[in-house]
This record gives structure tokens, sequence and C-alpha cells, in this order.
């Protein structure tokens, strides 16, 4: 199936979109991302992007601390995104990830009087992590600091953390790492919040432990609290605190909500995850537009 990207203010076939090799942003890493999913529902025939609008409403902070002007408003882009997800005519479940970069070939470390522009593309991908119950390490690379670089912004460069943390994870037979804080609370997974259960309420880390402060992460709390009557306390968790949990499971927009089994081999609560059992079909209800109750987050792609 052909795939398009909107490139230099045009929809082009996804393999003519290219960049310069002097482009700042491939050295420097000066550049923000988002990852945003297209939901495919069969017996609707239509696709539902979840929570477009919040998505750029992050993208465009993040630029903002990169000091990027985006080219367009977030209604723009939203209005963008869907042009080119129909575009692509994809039926089946699909990310779109949107790009705001240094574009300028310059070299030379810094933020200022640098050109930057905007590109999306899009392409199938289903399934990010196993969805039953993954297997976690924890890692020996640390979530950096608000004053290293700060971690609610998707900066590019700042993956190279991530990168090093899942790769770890996999090559000791994981299937995802969970990172620390600087001060060694427990901040999230590679690409995902992370939710304990303790005696009935669920716990997450706070924005201070140098988290993404996830989309999933937000619609996960609504839905435990409106739908199961379960409240989220933020607040610092001890990794102690992992092994005698009650449940343990992480969200993103890749991996939805994904139980977390075991971690470094020791199984959490009875390894099964009944509350994240439940918010996990909440959640793909949901994101499939298929609750009418919050089909406000859900923008649907074709025309009927
Ligand atoms: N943490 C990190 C480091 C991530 O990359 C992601 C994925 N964007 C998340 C958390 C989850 O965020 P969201 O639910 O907005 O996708």
């Amino acid at each position: 199936m052909p795939s398009f990207a909107y490139f230099k203010k045009k929809f082009v076939p996804l393999a003519e979109a290219r960049i310069s090799v002097m482009t700042h942003a491939l050295h420097y890493g000066t550049a923000v991302f988002e990852g945003i999913r297209g939901n495919w529902n069969e017996q609707q025939q239509q696709m539902f992007i979840f929570r477009l609008k919040e998505h750029y409403q992050r993208l465009e902070e993040g630029s903002r601390l990169l000091r990027m002007e985006l080219p367009h408003s977030v209604d723009e882009l939203c209005s963008i995104t869907v042009e080119l997800a129909r575009r692509c005519g994809f039926k089946e479940d699909t990310y779109i990830r949107p790009l705001v970069y240094k574009s300028a070939e310059a070299m030379g470390v810094r933020l200022h009087n640098l050109d930057c522009d905007f590109l999306v593309f899009a392409i199938p991908w289903g399934r990010y992590l196993d969805m039953d119950a993954c297997h976690c390490g924890i890692s020996s690379w640390r979530r950096p600091g608000d004053n290293v670089i700060p971690p609610r912004a998707k900066i590019t460069g700042l993956y190279i953390n991530n990168a090093f943390t899942k790769t770890e994870a996999v090559d000791k037979g994981f299937d995802e790492g969970i990172m620390l804080s600087p001060d060694g609370y427990v901040s999230e997974g590679s690409g995902e919040n992370l939710f304990i259960l303790k005696d009935g309420r669920l716990i997450t880390p706070p924005v201070s432990n140098s988290i993404l402060v996830g989309i999933t992460r937000n619609t996960v709390m609504i839905l435990a609290k409106n739908e199961l009557g379960i409240e989220t306390i933020e607040r610092p968790i001890d990794p102690e605190e992992l092994y005698t949990a009650d449940e343990c499971f992480l969200t993103g927009t890749a991996a939805h909500v994904t139980p977390v089994g075991e971690i470094e081999n020791r199984k959490i609560g009875s390894g099964g995850g009944e509350v994240a059992g439940r918010l996990q079909e909440l959640y793909f209800k949901v994101i499939k537009g298929d609750n009418p109750k919050y089909i406000y987050w859900c923008t649907p792609v074709y025309e009927k």
C-alpha cells in the first residue's frame, strides 16, 4: 500500500520526502515528535484518530521549548493529519508520526538562529508489546532530570536514553525496561507510563519524577475513575513497591494498556492483572470509537 507524507507544505509519496545530510536535527537531535494512533474499526469501516488535538498541543509546547515556531496552528495540523490519513487509505491500525525539526543545513550546537520545518507521515503499525503480560527489567539507565533534558517534551535527542533502556532490556531477555528518576524513584518505561494497583487504588509517578505526561496515562486515569470508580494517586513510587504491588501495567499510544506480569523475574501480584485487563478492554472500545460517551476523543478519517 503506498504511503504519503506531508513534507515542505505538500502531500508527497513517502519515498519522495527526503532531507539533506546537513540537516541540523540529524546531527544534534534538535527536533520534537509525536506518536499518534489511527485505530481501525472493521465493523464501522472507519478509522478513528485518538486524541489528535492533545497530541498536537504537546507537540506545540515541545516546539516552543526548542525555540521552534510551528508553521501551522494546532487546528490546521489536525486537518492536515486527517487529510494525510485519508490519502494513505489504510484499513488497519495506523501509527502517525509528526516531527518539528531544525531543518537548517547548518553546523554548530545551538537552538537559536536555525530554520525549522514540520512533517508528518503515517504507516500501518499493529501491536507494540505483548498485550497479555509483559516482562520488564529495571533499567540501569536513569531518566534525566528537568535540568538535563526535560523529559516532558518528546525531544528526539532525549530518546537515546530510551533506546539504551529498550535495548538493554531486550538483550537481557525482557520486553521492556523501567527507568528510575535521578533520585531513584520509579519513572517510566522506554515508551510508556507506569501504574501500580495497591489496596484498590491506582498509583502513578508524578510529573516531577521525570516522566512524559502521557495522553494514555490521562485517558486511563479518567476511565478508571468514571467507569470503575478507582481513583489514581500521583506520588513518587519506591522501586520496592513494584514487587509488592497487586498489579502493574504500562500505558502508551503504541503500547495501549499492557499488564506487567513479571519484573526482574518476580511475579507481580497473581501475574494476571484483573483491573489492568478491565481497563484494557474499556480503552480498546474507546479508541476504536465504540463508546459514544468518549467519541469526542475520536476523529473519524473517512467520509461516510
Ligand atoms: N513515556 C515515554 C517516554 C513515551 O515515549 C511515551 C509514548 N509517547 C509515553 C510515556 C506514553 O505517552 P502517550 O500515552 O502520550 O503516548
